[in-house]
């Protein structure tokens, strides 16, 4: 499989443009982000069908034993992928929420640390993994789960995002570490 794998500009492959059901919210939550909501995308019942199918057909037939979602919005587009692939679904979560044996893993935000977990026994030996979230900014966050995943012993088959922000560098962060990245749209300049 190819090392990148980018939809045709946010359009889907019945037409719909789904860069346009993305709302921009300027200054948030602070001066100078542009914050990319997906709550309208996924308010929008042909813009949420049509994103889990984009989200999904590079996977159809590829050898997938679980899909992995990041806190918050990787579980919901986490859950649905999970869903049409047939199947489980395993949540990576911020550090203290999950009830049983953890797994964690550091990563640096702008101002100091942030860890994800992951439960001890949801990923074996060998087990192949498709992780899931809704925006790959830094690549910091990802990059920690995917340590996580391969700290568990599993192998990432891709990493999958409804929107890319490429001028952060997070999709070649990730593609450094020898993950494809499928996403669906990318807004540039942010
Ligand atoms: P990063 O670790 O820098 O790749 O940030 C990715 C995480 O932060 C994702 O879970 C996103 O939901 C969130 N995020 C970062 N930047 C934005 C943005 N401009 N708009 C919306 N969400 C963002």
């Amino acid at each position: 499989m190819a090392n990148s794998i980018n939809g045709p500009a946010g359009n889907t492959r019945a037409g719909l443009d789904l860069k346009s059901l993305v709302r921009t919210i300027p200054d948030y939550p602070k001066p100078g982000i542009q914050f990319r909501d997906i709550t309208t995308l996924l308010a929008d019942p042909a813009g949420l069908r049509a994103s889990i199918d984009e989200m999904i057909w590079p996977f159809l037939s590829a050898h997938i034993d679980h899909v992995a979602g990041i806190e918050a919005r990787g579980f919901i587009l986490g859950g649905a992928v999970a869903h049409e692939l047939g199947r489980g679904f395993v949540p990576i979560r911020k550090k203290g929420k999950l009830p049983y044996k953890t797994i964690g893993q550091d990563y640096e935000l702008e101002y100091g640390v942030d860890a994800v977990e992951i439960h001890a026994d949801a990923i074996s030996a060998g087990d192949r993994v498709l992780l899931v979230d809704d925006l790959v900014a830094t690549g910091g966050t990802a990059d920690a789960a995917i340590d996580l995943i391969r700290k568990s012993g599993g192998e990432v088959v891709a990493a999958c995002f409804i929107i890319d922000l490429p001028d952060l560098g997070g999709a070649d962060r990730l593609r450094r570490k020898g993950v494809t990245v499928h996403t669906l749209m990318a807004f540039e300049g942010d």
